[in-house]
């Protein structure tokens, strides 16, 4: 498009169920359907359409010259959405097919024909994520956080190798004592340009990929490196505990390795904990509890991690050597005011009881939160209240001038 011609909108429309559509009725049917579709597109803009694949149809309009072509194109969308949901007929049968639609706008994305279906191909893909039915416009944003993706994947294998990352330690603290009876280890990335970097931006990524794998072993290797270093202070804690993700369940060593790092690194099995979450229980069930048995052979904990949130099955809970629940954070954070989280809360902190295990709220930040939740009769917290995730020197400090119990007591605390 040159600069002097018209907006144009590209869609690009694509019906979801076409292919089963078509071996369930056969190909006649199939062709019916389609020229009924073009039919629809036609009335809707006429003489631009044109049938690209199979269930894939190209269809531009020309903007009006005073009109604004994203919201033109936008109510084109809903128009389309409206005439293709209408169910088909085929031999006094009704049909209806979800349908999703990309759109990519020239000049503004590109003027090049060919950028502009690959432009709305993608959007075409990223509406059919959300939900069939629907639509997108091509988004550069989209684009760059697709591109920022592949870069952290490709950049994660020279991290681990570089061992660019580090462990923060958010205490773990008894809501009757005030004290401090362990810690969980949050994975950081001090990446040397973008600086630290958060878990959820590459933790996603790590299990997809499976580089959660080794990163997963480095975490543990670490953190059995600072419990050792919390021992020759003489600064015990109780519990040190560290995320276990589904994803390092498939890996067939796993267990062999735990075992491996704990016996090269002296760790101490006590104190170690691996958080799960319900979803990694019922991912693939049998597999995953085996491994956990194996592991609780060797003396390790297991907590549950985001407790309340996934599907939770009483027997399992009670058959697990799980000796605690993480109330998730999204039931605390409004628990003064939502009756019906204070509902649920109350009802996770007595199951927890009668099945015997210690139950920890996660997320605590405000002093009310935590006197709603010790009224509950939860007795441990974690929460930017107390103090939020920091680094191990910080984390040493911490425990030295809470003139904490020094090794030996470590049983009363
Ligand atoms: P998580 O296991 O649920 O960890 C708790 C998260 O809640 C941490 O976020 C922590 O900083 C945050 N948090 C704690 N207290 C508060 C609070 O009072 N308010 C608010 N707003 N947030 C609080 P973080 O460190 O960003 O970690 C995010 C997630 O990344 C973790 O969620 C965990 O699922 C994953 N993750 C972190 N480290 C590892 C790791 O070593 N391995 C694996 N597989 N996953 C990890
Ligand atoms: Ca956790
Ligand atoms: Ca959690």
């Amino acid at each position: 498009a040159q600069s002097n011609s018209p907006a144009l909108a590209l869609f690009c429309i694509d019906l979801d169920g076409f292919r089963r559509f078509n071996n369930l009725n056969g190909h006649h049917a199939g062709d019916k359907l389609v020229t009924a579709l073009a039919s629809r597109l036609q009335t809707l803009a006429p003489g631009l359409i044109s049938r690209l694949g199979n269930d894939e149809f190209v269809m531009l309009m020309e903007c009006a010259p005073d009109g604004d072509i994203h919201n033109s194109a936008t109510l084109l969308c809903y128009q389309i959405l409206h005439a293709l949901t209408e169910p088909y007929r085929y031999k006094d049968k009704e049909f209806i097919l979800p349908c999703s639609i990309g759109v990519a706008l020239a000049p503004l994305h590109s003027g090049e024909t060919d950028t502009l279906i690959h432009q709305a191909t993608q959007a075409r893909l990223k509406a059919k994520e959300k939900s069939s039915c629907s639509y997108a416009i091509f988004d550069q944003q989209h684009l760059a956080d697709k591109e920022n993706q592949l870069s952290i994947e490709a950049e994660l294998m020279s991290a681990i190798r570089r061992e660019e990352f580090q462990l923060y330690y958010q205490p773990r603290v008894n809501i009757a004592t005030g004290k401090i009876i362990g810690a969980e280890a949050l994975i950081r990335w001090q990446h040397p340009d973008k600086g630290l970097i958060q878990p959820n931006a590459f933790i996603p990524t790590a299990e997809r990929t499976g580089l959660i794998v080794p990163i997963g072993y480095w975490v543990i290797r670490q953190a059995g490196i600072d419990m050792q270093r919390l021992q020759d202070a003489q600064l015990s804690v109780r519990h040190l505990s560290v995320n276990l993700s589904f994803r390092q369940f498939q890996d067939n060593y796993l267990c062999q390795t735990i075992q491996r790092l704990i016996e090269k690194g002296n760790i101490d099995t006590r104190i170690l904990e691996l958080e799960l979450t319900e979803s990694a229980l019922f991912n693939n069930e049998l597999h995953v509890l085996q491994g956990i048995g194996e592991l609780h052979k060797l003396g390790i904990n297991f907590s549950l991690d985001d407790f309340g949130t996934g599907y939770s099955s009483f027997s399992l809970l009670q058959k697990l050597p799980i000796s605690s629940l993480k109330i998730d954070r999204s039931f605390i954070s409004n628990i003064t005011e939502n009756t019906d989280n204070q509902a649920i809360v109350k009802a996770l902190i007595n199951l927890a009881h009668s099945l015997n295990k210690e139950i920890i709220a996660e997320g605590v930040e405000t002093q009310a939160e935590q006197n709603f939740l010790a009224a509950l009769g939860c007795t441990q917290v974690q929460g930017y209240l107390y103090s939020p995730p920091v680094p191990f020197s910080e984390f040493i400090a911490m425990l030295e001038s809470a003139h904490h119990v020094k090794t030996g007591c470590a049983e009363n605390q």
